[in-house]
This record gives structure tokens, C-alpha cells and sequence, in this order.
């Protein structure tokens, strides 16, 4: 192939990954690469639930993208509307791009499951924006209190919605935010509650039960409530209802976070590729089944685990592994030779539980609790800023704060 136009369509784990390592691999006149992604920033989704309790700045977890990539790569600052693969182009909001080799890493959206209301009136923690809002909506709401003659416990009930592990992750975030709230608004913290609703009968279904109960006691420890066994039926604009037992329970609130449920984005299944459950079930090469010339990566591929049968969870640590494949490939298309097949290395599986609390398991073994597995999980972090842009963005970027 000479010359062949690449284009990458989003600047998440799996799309910020491909480029950076393509920046890498291919001089200047190997390919003509081009990056699209609606914002001028790469952010770190993983550190959204932190963003969205404020204890972390936006800044923190955006990173621009001019910071990562060279003048290899064409950024266009655009949004995808729609991909033509039959006619190789992409829709943008402000024009059209054509393609040899395309990369589809739009990342993910949230799945409502058709439950009445939660479009409308739950937030979600989706990107920088909504997770902003998330925020200050809490600030607002604890502010408002006392500047209310009745007062209103809707304002201080939290409710998330899902015990996996983004809620999970977000109510150990609301435990450390919430008393310096309290403490700032005057509040009595006994007045606040952060309900965490679960279908299933415990939080993180399917993590070992050891560490479950870890995580739920520390949480419980730090005012955090548990509803297991209970489905949410309704999210109203000052309250929700919940199902346990067979029996209907409604909370006031005006806070509830959705964080239970994903799906690709949309984009991917309106543009008519062959999808299951939303996303494109790859071939091992990462390609499209029906479009040799298109790689899709992160949460919009779909990859079975063979020692399971079931489609592997969408994580970054899985965008960025499958990004080394996609590049890897890409240059050995362009190059004529043959590609190779992508492999899913755990690394472990780590949630935190508020900046100094966590739980995990990694090397597929070995169990960590408390300030042991919050090391490894900032390490962790660290170690993909380091990867995508070097020493000095990790030292910008990173977290060091390992024991406080
Ligand atoms: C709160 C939270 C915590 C998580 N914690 C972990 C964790 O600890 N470990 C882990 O491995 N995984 C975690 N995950 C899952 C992980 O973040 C996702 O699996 C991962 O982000 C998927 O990467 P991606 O490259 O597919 O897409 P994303 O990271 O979602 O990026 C998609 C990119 O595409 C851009 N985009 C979207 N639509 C358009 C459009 N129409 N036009 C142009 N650009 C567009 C977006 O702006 C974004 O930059 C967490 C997720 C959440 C929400």
C-alpha cells in the first residue's frame, strides 16, 4: 500500500493508544494519518467517578491532545455522525473524510435498559461534561439547604444506581467528598445518605466474595448504605422507585447517578456493520468481519473470552492492549505482511474504594485490600499516562498521593 490514508475515529484508550503507537512505528511517508475525536482532549475515563464526586479537577483527567501526538497525525477536531464503510467514508458534523484503513474507537454510551424516567432525570458519568455536572449539581443541592425554609432531604439523598464497578467506585469516591461538603454547607452529616441500589444479591457480582465483603464493609464504615436483591423500577425528578421482595420502596432524591449499564456507541450499529449485542464482534485481527480495511477497538469491539464463551467486560486495560494489535497490524497491511492475532493479557482487576481504599486481584491470583491495592491501582494509572506520553506527562498528570 503507498501512502494509504488512515483514519482514526476517537481519541479514547483505544484510539489515543493506536495513534500514539502508529506516531511511533511509521515515518512520515509510510502513511497519512488522521485522528478525529469531538474534543481536542484525550480523557482518562476511568477517573471520571472521581471528576464527577469532585475529588479530583477536571484538569487532572483531561489531557489536550496536541500534548501526545506529533505532526505526523492530522487531528480534526469534529463529531462522527456516520460511517459509510461500502463507499469508505466517514460523516462528520462538519464535513467528510475518505479512508484506506479506517480505526473505530468511539467508546461507549449509557444503556437505560428502558427503565421510566432514568433518561430524563438520572445523570450519568459518560465524559468530562456530564461528570462536571454531577458535581455541581451535588454542590448546588447541599448549598440550597439551608437557604430553604422547609428543608428538603431529597437534596441530601444519593442514590446510584448499580453496584458494579463503576458504583462502586463512585459511592468510595462520595464517602471521602461528602464530609468535606458537609463540613463546608454546615451540614449534619447524619443528615446525608449514599444509597447504592444493586440487582444482584451482592455488590461487584462475579469479584471474590472475600473481597466483596472488604469493599462493603469499608464503605458501610464510612456511611455508604447497601440495597442488594432490589431493581430499580422508576427514577422521578425528586425521587426513585426501587423493587425488593416484591415489594415497591420509594426514596426521595434529587441525586441519582446511573452506573449501571453500557453499551457501544451507537454510531457503530446505525452505519450497518454487523454487530452483536450493539458492538462488532471482530475477527482475531481486530478487523470488521465484512470490511477487511476497518479495525474497531475498545468498548465498540467484541471479543469472546475462549475460556468462557462470554464477550470479555469493555475495560481500558482491554482498549489499550487491543490498540498495540490494530497498530501492529495496520503497519503490517501497509507493509504487506502478515497480521497477527490479538490476546488478551489480564493484568488484574482493581476498584477503588475512595483515593485511599481499594480492592483488587492481580497476576490473576494474588488479592489486595486497602493501601496495597490503591498502590498498584495508581501505578497502574501512572503507568498509562507514562506509555502515552512520556515521563513528563506522567509527572504532570500522575498520582502520587499512594498512602493519604
Ligand atoms: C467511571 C468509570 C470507571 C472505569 N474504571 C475502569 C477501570 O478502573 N479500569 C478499566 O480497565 N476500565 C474502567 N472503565 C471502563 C473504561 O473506561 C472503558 O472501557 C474505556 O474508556 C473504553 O475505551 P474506548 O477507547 O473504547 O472509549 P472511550 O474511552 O469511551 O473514548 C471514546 C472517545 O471517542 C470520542 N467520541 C465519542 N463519540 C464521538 C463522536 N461521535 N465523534 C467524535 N468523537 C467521539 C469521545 O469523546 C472519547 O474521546 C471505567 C469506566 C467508567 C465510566
Amino acid at each position: 500500500m503507498n501512502n494509504p490514508k488512515v483514519v482514526i475515529l476517537g481519541a479514547g484508550y483505544g484510539g489515543i493508544m493506536t495513534t500514539v503507537n502508529l506516531q511511533k512505528s511509521l515515518g512520515v511517508n509510510d502513511a497519512n494519518i488522521t485522528l478525529v475525536n469531538k474534543n481536542d482532549y484525550h480523557y482518562q475515563t476511568t477517573w471520571l467517578h472521581e471528576t464527577a464526586a469532585g475529588t479530583i479537577h477536571h484538569d487532572q483527567t483531561r489531557i489536550p491532545i496536541k500534548d501526545v501526538v506529533n505532526s505526523k497525525v492530522n487531528f480534526v477536531q469534529d463529531s462522527v455522525v456516520e460511517i459509510k464503510p461500502d463507499e469508505n467514508k466517514v460523516v462528520l458534523e462538519n464535513g467528510e473524510l475518505s479512508y484506506d484503513i479506517l480505526v473505530v474507537g468511539l467508546g461507549f454510551e449509557s444503556a437505560t435498559f428502558g427503565i421510566p424516567g432514568l433518561e430524563e432525570n438520572a445523570f450519568m458519568i459518560s465524559n468530562i461534561n456530564s461528570a462536571r455536572l454531577i458535581r455541581e449539581h451535588l454542590e448546588h443541592n447541599f448549598a440550597l439547604y439551608h437557604n430553604e425554609e422547609e428543608k428538603n432531604p431529597a437534596r441530601l439523598n444519593i442514590v446510584v444506581g448499580g453496584g458494579g464497578f463503576t458504583g462502586i467506585e463512585f459511592v468510595g469516591e462520595l464517602a471521602n467528598r461528602i464530609p468535606e461538603l458537609c463540613e463546608e454547607y454546615d451540614i449534619d452529616k447524619s443528615l446525608v445518605r449514599i444509597i447504592n441500589v444493586e440487582g444482584s444479591p451482592t455488590v461487584l457480582p462475579g469479584f471474590d466474595p472475600a473481597l466483596v465483603e472488604y469493599a462493603m464493609n469499608s464503605l458501610e464504615s464510612r456511611g455508604v448504605e447497601f440495597i442488594t436483591g432490589a431493581m430499580l423500577k422508576e427514577c422521578k425528578p425528586e425521587s426513585i422507585v426501587y423493587e425488593k421482595d416484591g415489594k415497591q420502596v420509594e426514596v426521595p432524591t434529587k441525586t441519582t447517578v446511573w452506573a449501571a449499564g453500557v453499551k457501544a456507541n451507537s454510531i457503530v450499529e446505525q452505519s450497518g456493520f454487523q454487530t452483536n449485542r450493539g458492538k462488532v464482534e471482530v475477527k482475531s485481527d481486530m478487523r470488521a468481519p465484512d470490511y477487511d480495511n476497518v479495525f474497531v477497538v475498545g468498548d465498540c469491539a467484541l471479543i469472546m473470552n475462549p475460556e468462557n464463551e462470554r464477550p470479555y467486560p469493555p475495560t481500558a486495560q482491554i482498549a489499550i492492549q487491543q490498540a498495540s494489535t490494530v497498530a501492529h497490524n495496520i503497519k503490517a497491511m501497509i507493509q504487506g505482511q502478515e497480521l497477527e492475532s490479538f490476546e488478551f493479557i489480564s493484568q488484574g482487576t482493581l476498584a477503588s474504594l475512595g483515593h485511599n481504599d481499594a480492592v483488587g486481584v492481580v497476576f490473576n491470583k494474588y488479592k489486595l485490600f486497602g493501601w496495597k491495592a490503591t498502590f498498584m491501582k495508581k501505578m497502574s494509572d501512572n503507568r498509562y499516562l507514562l506509555k502515552l506520553g512520556g515521563l513528563g506527562l506522567m509527572f504532570k498528570k500522575g498520582k502520587f498521593n499512594f498512602f493519604y
